[in-house]
């Protein structure tokens, strides 16, 4: 596949829908246009215009038409944009009198953007902005996102960068001019003043990294506890009140079920463990295994038992396995109690919250509910000074900060190449994480998950 090939897609929605938007990019899009409707349009004005096959000259539909001629395009190619109407046969009729045309191909996945980055219009860390924008389940997340396709990490890392490239150049040149007279003594130390900042700085984004990350995924609750005790029926309820299932999610396996909720726009991964109860039969073990790593791995357990029932009160076993924080759902409080049960809360050193429920009936939900939405957003409170939302960011910044340590830990020993050679892979690091320099080997694993047309 040529990438000087000029490419078309559908950029909308799937068809039948009111309109289709279909995008042309490259050398070839202006004849494309002369073919099919006739003529160029003004730039960026859009047209009426008759599309028309043309081979035997009928009219395929009436469109709005639109050119972007280069450079002041979304790819920074010649592009133009026929509004279709959305029907089936409509797409198909442009589609084959496009693909008729010399040089022009049906696009592949993400190949549009991936010509705005290999353009220069946008960097990688915008690339990926871009991805999660179009992901968005979550008003949270759809702002992180905008922030991030808007350069507020690429600019900051090209802007670190570059402070690092001239502390780079006072060190190269102590090191390429030392046997001149009129070259200051010290160039070193002011070179090793900005990277003690820069340092600061960037080891500064780092602490709450792991908030960015998670407002992409959405915080993780896991809904355990022992058979019988109402989970699934409370998973339900929880996702058919929000109204907000988004999906369940497509790594849905036999054992734990996802669902994602939007609540008050943050994002909560509810997760539906299978009872957490030991069994002989090595099926069931396997799931009770996965049932509790995932468990363990959440943010918040949502402990359920049975509040009618005698012994399903947590187990200190359990307790132990489970990390993070627990909250016990008493559940079936609508029906009568059989005999006292042990008190969970009184049973482990940590007291934990408790709420009185009907998973069935829905009484004590709007105040689970309620604590739920604010335990969610105290938790992203904290993220909105994030910006680092991927574990490639992450590693990224680690690595870079490791390099000035090695380049701060040179300053006093007079060695200059090896303090320039930290710069150097300072800078090199960062140059990655905005695609600038060297990124062939993640190029294909940040396009993989576009879709055709973008
Ligand atoms: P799981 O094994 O923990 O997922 O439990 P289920 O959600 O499958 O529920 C087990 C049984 O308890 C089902 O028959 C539910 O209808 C019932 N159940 C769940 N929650 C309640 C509740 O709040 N009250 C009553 N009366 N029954 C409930």
């Amino acid at each position: 596949m040529g990438s000087h090939d000029t490419i078309f897609a559908l950029s909308s929605g799937r068809p039948p829908a009111a309109i289709a938007v279909v995008r042309v990019c490259g050398a070839h899009a202006r004849v494309a246009l002369e073919r099919v409707i006739g003529r160029v349009p003004e730039p960026r004005q859009a047209t009426l215009a008759r599309v028309r096959d043309p081979a035997s000259g009928e009219v395929i539909d009436e469109a709005l038409a639109l050119w972007f001629p280069a450079p002041h395009s979304e790819t920074g190619e010649d592009m133009a944009e026929l509004q279709l109407h959305g029907g089936h046969a409509v797409i198909a009729a442009v589609f084959d009198a496009l693909g008729r045309i010399e040089g022009c191909r049906p696009a592949e996945p993400g190949e549009f953007t991936r010509r705005a980055f290999e353009n220069g219009r946008l960097d990688l860390t915008a690339v990926e902005g871009l991805a999660d924008l179009i992901a968005a389940e979550t008003a949270a997340q759809r702002r992180q996102a905008f922030r991030q396709l808007k350069g507020l990490i690429g600019d900051r890392a090209e802007a670190w960068r570059e402070q690092m490239i001239e502390a780079l150049a006072l060190v190269e040149a102590r090191i390429d001019f030392s046997d001149e007279a009129d070259v200051p003594e010290d160039l070193v130390g002011p070179a090793l003043r900005v990277v003690r900042q820069l340092r600061g700085e960037i080891a500064g984004t780092l602490a709450g990294s792991g908030r960015g990350e998670r407002l992409r995924d959405g915080l993780v609750v896991a809904i355990a506890g022992p058979p019988n005790a109402g989970k699934s029926t409370l998973l339900n309820r929880l996702a058919r009140r929000e109204a907000a299932i988004v999906s369940p999610h497509a790594g849905t396996t036999r054992d734990v079920i996802e669902v994602h909720l939007d609540l008050d726009g943050y994002p909560v991964t509810l997760l539906d463990t299978a009872g957490i109860r030991e069994s002989s039969d090595p099926v069931e073990q396997e799931g009770v295994r996965r049932a509790r790593e995932r468990a363990a791995a959440a943010d918040l357990v949502l402990w359920v038992t049975d509040a009618s029932a005698a012994g399903t009160a947590m187990e200190d076993s359990d307790k132990n396995l489970i990390q993070p924080e627990i909250w016990v759902l008493k559940n079936k409080i609508d029906l009568p109690v059989e005999k006292l049960c042990k008190s969970s809360e009184s049973q482990s050193g940590r007291p934990l919250p408790v709420f009185s429920i009907s998973a069935t009936s829905g009484a004590g939900m709007d105040a689970l509910v309620r604590a739920l939405a604010s335990h969610t957003a105290d938790y992203f409170t904290a993220t909105q000074s994030s910006i680092v939302t991927r574990a490639r960011h992450r590693r990224a910044f680690e690595e870079t900060v490791a390099a000035l340590d090695r380049a701060l830990a040179e300053g006093t020993s007079g060695r200059e190449e090896l303090i320039a050679e930290a710069l150097r892979t300072a800078a090199i690091t960062l140059g990655r994480l905005t695609g600038r320099v060297d990124v062939e080997d993640i190029l294909d694993v940040i396009f993989r998950d576009f879709c055709i047309g973008k």
